[in-house]
């Protein structure tokens, strides 16, 4: 399918796509960049790539395939760095959480004829570097395309195929829309995690021993999802704030109205609002997504 695919980055979702581009064959070649060169030794140790360089510019020369795979605050500094470096008719693409900000700060350094279609696969773990990466991480999970206004209809079709076959179900949608979408699907519902646990953390009359030895179910889920890694969730918040502040004042005020209904003993309020959000899980099952 490619010549050769260059993945900037080698964390988690880019070596799962190296580990399902070698099962599949659908590169002749993968050359990967990383920051530090343990990173890089560690992917050459798994058998990521054919070539590893620290320099992204060298990484990407005579790619067809080229993949940004860092977090997302890092893509301006990484598109300046490859921008003189990319071949006409390269496809640029992404698999940044957030995707305003990627077309934002990645579209203004490509050449002419480089093709740039954003992509984000909703699909992760807890884990992060390139020995956290599996090939079946994409499987049944949805891949989100956000190509901007005019791009290239033969590159956008390139890209959804390769999704398809990394076993996931592609979608095609405006970028502000899936940062608005993905604000409530997912960037809250991290927040979340990360302040309660800050919060438990800080209990003073609760110590850190008993935390661990009580953790209930509840608190264990928010656990792992606050275990996910600070830079890249960092830099999600930062990219994507005017969604993520708009549904945080939706959740400020729905958090005020049960806070009221407990203090007030509404039991009303508390058991119609569980009793639809137990709707929305059998929903999700419905749909496989659990
Ligand atoms: P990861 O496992 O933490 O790996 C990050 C990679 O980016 C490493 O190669 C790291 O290099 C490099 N990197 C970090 N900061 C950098 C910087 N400032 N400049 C250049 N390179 C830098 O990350 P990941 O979980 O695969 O996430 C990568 C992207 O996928 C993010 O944009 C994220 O939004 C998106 N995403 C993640 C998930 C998830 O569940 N994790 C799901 C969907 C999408 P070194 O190791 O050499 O420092």
């Amino acid at each position: 399918m490619f010549e050769r695919i260059a993945l900037i980055g080698i964390g988690l979702i880019n070596s799962s796509l190296a580990r399902f581009v070698r099962e599949q064959g659908l590169a002749r070649e993968i050359v990967i960049y990383s920051r530090r060169q343990s990173t890089l030794d560690k992917a050459m140790e798994l058998g990521l790539a054919e070539r590893a360089e620290t320099n992204a510019g060298a990484a990407v020369e005579r790619a067809d395939f080229i993949i940004l795979g860092a977090p997302v605050g890092a893509n301006a500094a990484l598109a300046e760095a490859i921008g003189p470096h990319l071949q006409p008719g390269a496809i640029v693409s992404d698999v940044g959480s957030v995707k305003a900000a990627v077309i934002r700060d990645v579209a203004p350094h490509l050449p002419a004829g480089v093709h740039l279609v954003p992509a984000h696969p909703v699909a992760g773990t807890e884990h992060s570097g390139p020995e956290a990466g599996f090939a079946e991480l994409f499987q049944n999970h949805w891949c989100i395309l956000t190509p901007p206004e005019g791009c290239d209809a033969a590159a956008v079709e390139k890209v959804t195929e390769f999704w398809r076959l990394a076993g996931s179900t592609v979608d095609i949608m405006d970028a502000e829309h899936h940062d608005k979408v993905l604000a409530i699907t997912s960037h809250l519902p991290q927040l979340i995690a990360y302040n309660i646990v800050g919060t438990v953390l800080d209990v003073e009359h609760v110590t850190k021993r008993e935390v661990v030895k009580y953790a209930a179910g509840g608190f264990r889920d928010f656990t792992r999802i606050a275990a996910s890694d600070p830079e890249m969730w960092r830099d999600v918040f930062l990219n994507n704030r005017e969604a993520v502040l708009e549904m945080l004042g939706r959740f400020s005020e729905d958090l005020a109205v049960l806070q009221r209904a407990i203090r007030w003993g509404d039991d009303k309020v508390l058991e119609d609002l569980f009793t639809r959000t137990r709707a929305i899980r059998r929903d999700l099952i419905d749909a496989k997504q659990v």
